[in-house]
């Protein structure tokens, strides 16, 4: 297959929803009016000053921004040890997105306001969480509890069970859990459920997604309010440094934080991108690597990577980290694969756990996994590289919620690295 190179990383997607050959509008017929009603109403929306400023003035004092760009001096100077056994010259200077220091403790919340207030001015009463990790249902229960929205979130059964901590704080928050015990009890039988609400109650509910996936125009909408950390990025970098940054990292679920972070660097040659994802036991074994280890098909309304096998049936993704075993990404990520623009490397649960252990002792920052599977990343790639090379991780979440299943992994292990 040739691709041809367009003349801006930027432009997509296309009238149709399209990335290249990824993206688009599969949905069913019910839901079509639906969709082409969301896209009229988000770009008659998204330029309107009115809206803007809402959505600045809340992502400001609601959520904390901007978020610190951190310069990791502990972790830089252990990488350039580590280097400089390994008879490298290298060591890359490490900078963090404090994507963690948001207000719910993640890049979740962004797009999250950013659709609620679409939501309200389309006179939406009732928001639908789009299942799956409890991160985004926490977001979506705290931006409706703030605006006085209904609020119901479909959830397997059997993530419920796994994910009792944020099913607590989705309830505190006053939204609906609804457990969802068809199929395998988990995502993809959730998010069936929802879609079929959301058909159902369509005159006063919105669909909320919580990553740059699903049909047009959900992935660019998603894309468009998680840009803020790039630009943030962008304008901190030429604070601090004087310049733009060498490197972008950051961690891909279905591929949100990863989309904010790169969009504003696409046209700038110079800086090189790489999207890591889940390798969980390994490529060749169980993993959520939909990029690496999959290939393109339709799932969620869309067109991109999926994992399935040989029969084209999807395969549940395995991660450590609930936030990274979607089995599909979003379709951006798909092109940028195939255009070449952005590197996409994986990590596997134990790498990553290896990462959030040193970033809690070097730094004094625990991560969460999701991002800790892009810094085991930038801890090689950052020896292969000079010095005076700017790195930035996009350390999208913090580790809080993930602490039992550390613990739990670690009796028995040792760190990596360190004595
Ligand atoms: C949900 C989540 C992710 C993965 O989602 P993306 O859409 O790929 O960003 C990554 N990090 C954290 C902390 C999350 O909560």
């Amino acid at each position: 297959m040739t691709i041809s190179v367009p003349n801006s990383f930027r432009l997509g997607p296309d009238e149709r929803g399209r990335f290249g050959a990824f993206g688009g509008r599969f949905v069913a017929e019910t839901l079509m009016p639906l969709i082409l009603d969301l896209e009229r109403r988000y770009e008659a929306t998204k330029s309107d000053p009115a809206f803007q400023a809402e959505f600045k003035g809340l992502l400001k004092h609601f959520v904390g921004r901007p978020s610190p760009l951190y310069r990791a001096e502990r972790l830089t100077q252990h990488i350039r040890e580590k280097a400089e056994a390994a008879g490298k010259p290298g060591g890359a200077t490490i900078y963090f997105k404090r994507e963690e220091l948001n207000h719910t403790g993640a890049h979740k919340i962004n797009n999250v306001l950013g659709q609620i207030l679409l939501a309200r001015r389309m006179g939406k009463t009732r928001i639908l969480a789009e299942p799956g990790a409890g991160q985004h249902g926490v977001a979506t229960a705290t931006a409706c509890a703030r605006f006085g929205l209904e609020c119901v979130v479909f959830m397997g059964a059997v993530d419920v069970e796994r994910q009792k901590p944020n099913v607590y704080r989705m309830n505190m928050l006053g939204a609906t859990v609804v457990p969802v015990r068809s199929g395998a009890a988990t995502l993809k039988d959730a998010m069936n459920e929802a879609m079929r609400d959301w058909v159902a109650n369509v005159e006063h509910t919105f669909y909320c997604i919580g990553t740059a996936a699903g049909p047009h125009p959900y992935p660019a909408m998603v894309r468009d309010f998680q840009c803020v950390i790039g630009k943030e990025t962008k304008a901190q970098m030429m604070e601090m440094e004087g310049r733009r940054p060498d490197s972008l990292f950051a961690c891909i679920g279905g591929g949100s934080n990863a989309i904010g972070l790169f969009h504003p660097f696409l046209d700038d040659p110079d800086v090189e991108i790489f999207g890591v994802e889940a390798a969980g036991h390994g490529l060749d074994k169980k993993h959520a690597a939909s990029l690496t280890g999959g290939r393109p098909g339709v799932l969620h309304g869309n067109r991109t990577y999926l994992l399935m096998d040989e029969h084209g049936q999807i395969e549940e993704g395995h991660s450590i980290s609930a936030g990274l075993d979607y089995p599909g990404i979003g379709p951006e990520h798909a092109w940028l694969k195939d255009s070449g623009r952005v590197t996409y490397l994986a990590a596997t649960d134990d790498e990553a756990l290896d990462a959030f252990q040193l970033c809690a002792r070097l730094e004094g920052i625990i991560p969460a996994l999701e991002p800790a599977h892009a810094l085991a990343r930038v801890c090689d790639v950052a020896q292969e590289r000079p010095r005076d090379h700017l790195m930035v991780l996009n350390m999208s979440g913090r580790g809080d919620k993930d602490l039992a299943q550390v613990a739990a992994h670690l009796s028995g292990r040792s760190i990596d690295g360190m004595s």
